[in-house]
């Protein structure tokens, strides 16, 4: 398992490295299919599949076809399309059987802790959450 300075230190070095929010990321590779994922849903809209170092018993990210590398870039244009995901992001929950309740989470920029800089959404469940988030 891995801890939070793990997770955190990974976030910095992704927004520390050159060109963080312009060259393809892993995420580009599972969209293109050229890295296997397990896939749980898609659409010409977006993708999800599960996370490959699990939070919790169901663990899925759900992102966009298009390339946002943080929610900070996105722009009211991409307003409808936010809206699509959260709408899909609540229907996968609800086939996954997270009828009990879950967390949706977005991590922004390195105090946010994102590692991989394409727009996604976790959508996190099947255990009681605690809160504040570390
Ligand atoms: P972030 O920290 O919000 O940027 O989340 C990135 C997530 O992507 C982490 O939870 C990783 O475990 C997950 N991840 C990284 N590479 C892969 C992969 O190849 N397949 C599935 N999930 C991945």
């Amino acid at each position: 398992r891995r801890t939070m300075s793990d997770e955190v230190n990974k976030a910095k070095e992704a927004a520390g490295g050159a060109g963080a929010k312009s060259e393809p990321t892993i995420f580009d590779h599972i969209l293109s299919g050229k890295i296997p994922a397990d896939i749980v849903y898609e659409d010409e809209k977006c993708m999800a599949f599960r996370d490959v170092a699990p939070q919790a018993p169901k663990h899925i990210l759900l992102i966009p076809r298009i390339r946002i590398p943080t929610l900070d870039d996105a722009t009211w244009e991409h307003a409808p399309l936010l809206g699509h995901l959260m709408v899909t992001a609540k229907e996968i929950a609800a086939k996954e059987g997270l009828d009990k309740g879950y967390r949706i989470v977005i991590n922004n920029g390195v105090e946010g802790s994102q590692s991989v800089y394409h727009l996604h959404i976790h959508i996190i469940g099947g255990r009681q959450m605690g809160w504040p988030p570390g």
